[in-house]
């Protein structure tokens, strides 16, 4: 496709589609690994991965092979029945979570709707009405259905959606004390390790480890969104693994099926039980194909060790990221951890993006100033001197001239 073309195409789809995406005028057709081309046959070096999600590179051909074979046998049986695929994620994915039941949806936000459901109808059977509030935290992020949003940050309640469902608080990483004016009415606290959307702020471990203590001695979920920081992207297979922390209830998404659609919630057998016959379901949730694609994406995972390749190459880029930092008065400061780095600037990041896609890299911005990088956890060295070779630059012509 030429310029014109793809500029025709695009404009046609944009015009075409609701309005609430503000998507680049780039038309994808080919992913391998880290490396991704358009229609007009341009490369680039992609440290979005689909926003976090294909953590083994573009069309990993153990999964492709995974979809294919399964597609060929079959693709969707109803919740009603089991399959296959289903009964051998089920002997792997709670297992290496430590948790010993899961639900299966199709997204983050399902997962967050399944897991604030269970909560309040945990804490209701358990003590009746009075114990419903979800706890969560000033810049989380969990999802865009109604009560997935309540839990997200403040800034995102549209009061045009109104009426907004109730029974949501907020409180600050770290403090304690609001946190405990809360806990007597709360069903759960739910959170991020690292929140990825609200512009990439790691929780301090020691107040992760103070809300499970709090929440085991008032009786209230710990609940953990490890949607993003998940499948071994912050350098252990889930995030919270490497803090020593255990959470009551996880939710996955993402990484789970390396981009095909899959959510799942797991969590212990004494609160999966809040869950019985009829409670909650899901038509698509937990079918053959994305259960096929979820249990080669694991095995890859772990058979790669990919998550600690996270953590290594992870403070390589984050290394290159700080030493820039150094030299630059507009970068405010790096942060994340493993392959879910955050470089703030002193202005909005847009421009900065758009100029690196020119320059063939692809990077997501968050929290307006925040330029988000979450590559493929088989990204290389050669791929992050590359990117830092053209990054300065582009900070540079985006505006930030020091
Ligand atoms: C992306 C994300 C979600 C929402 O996932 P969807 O699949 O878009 O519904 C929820 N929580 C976190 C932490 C996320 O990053």
């Amino acid at each position: 496709m030429n310029g014109n073309k793809t500029r025709e195409s695009t404009e046609r789809a944009a015009g075409t589609l609701f309005p609430n995406y503000r998507q680049f005028p780039v038309v994808f057709a080919r992913g391998k690994g880290t490396r991704l081309w358009d229609t007009d046959g341009r490369e680039y070096t992609d440290f979005v991965a689909g926003i976090a999600t294909c953590n083994l590179g573009h069309c990993h051909p153990e999964v492709t092979k995974a979809i294919c074979e399964q597609a060929e046998r079959l693709v969707h049986v109803s919740n009603w029945y089991f399959s296959q695929s289903q009964i051998q994620l089920l002997d792997y994915l709670p297992a290496q979570a430590g948790l010993e039941r899961v639900f299966f949806c199709n997204s983050g936000a399902e997962a967050s709707e399944a897991a604030i459901k269970l909560a309040r109808k945990r804490a209701y059977e358990k003590y009746g009405p009075g114990r419903s509030k979800i706890i969560s935290l000033f810049r989380a992020f969990h999802g865009r259905t109604m009560k997935a949003l309540m839990a997200t940050d403040p800034h995102h309640h549209n009061i045009a959606f109104s009426p907004l469902p109730e029974g949501f608080v907020h409180i600050n990483a770290g403090d304690v004390p609001t946190l405990e004016k809360f806990l007597p009415e709360a069903c759960a606290v739910f959170l991020e390790v690292v929140q990825g959307e609200g512009g990439v702020h790691p929780i301090d471990p020691a107040f992760l480890k103070e809300v499970e203590r709090l929440c085991k001695e008032y009786d209230v979920l710990f609940m953990l969104d490890e949607v993003q920081t998940g499948m071994g992207r912050c350098g252990a297979l889930f995030a919270h693994q490497a803090l020593g922390i255990k959470p009551d209830l996880m939710t996955l998404a993402k990484g789970l099926a390396n981009g095909f659609p899959m959510g799942a919630v797991l969590a212990r057998e004494e609160v999966a039980q809040t869950l019985g016959p009829g409670t909650h379901g899901s038509t698509f949730g937990g079918n053959p194909l994305a259960c096929a694609a979820a249990l080669a994406t694991l095995k890859v995972l772990v058979q790669d060790a990919l998550p600690s390749r996270a953590r290594s190459i992870g403070l390589i880029l984050r290394d290159a990221l700080e030493s820039l930092a150094s030299e630059r008065r507009e970068i405010v400061q790096v942060r994340g951890m493993g392959l879910l780095l955050g470089l703030e600037l002193a202005w909005p990041a847009a421009d900065v993006a758009r100029d690196l896609m020119k320059r063939g890299y692809l990077v997501t911005v968050v929290a307006g100033n925040t330029l988000r990088f979450t590559p493929a956890l088989t990204i290389t060295e050669e791929e992050i001197e590359g990117l830092m070779k053209v990054l300065g630059e582009s900070i540079t012509s985006a505006g930030g001239n020091s």
